[in-house]
């Protein structure tokens, strides 16, 4: 099966340099190898790849990567497949 992509420029996800400290700890819990280490800092490298699970922002030590986790179409089937209502893209 191919890679899983998104709708294109909708992602949430911003990374902001200048606080990463370069730990490395998005890119172990990321799913879908969304973003990558360059010279010491992450960095977005596969943006329409993103789910918007927020796991990244929620293990990140310096709060540099913020991300609406919950609003996107992975919260819409994880909300449809518990039976909840909403809006729902399956
Ligand atoms: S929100 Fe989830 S899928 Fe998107 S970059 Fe962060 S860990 Fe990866
Ligand atoms: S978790 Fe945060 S500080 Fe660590 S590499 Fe990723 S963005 Fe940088």
């Amino acid at each position: 099966m191919g890679e899983l992509v998104y709708l294109k420029n909708v992602v949430t996800l911003e990374l902001d340099q200048e606080k990463c400290v370069g730990c490395g700890m998005c890119l172990v819990v990321c799913p879908h190898a969304v973003l990558v280490m360059n010279d010491g800092h992450a960095q977005i490298e596969k943006r329409d790849a993103c789910m918007e699970c927020g796991a990244c922002a929620l293990n990140c030590p310096t709060e540099a990567i913020t991300v609406q986790a919950g609003v996107g179409c992975a919260s819409a089937v994880i909300n449809a497949v518990l039976g909840r209502q909403g809006d729902c893209c399956l």
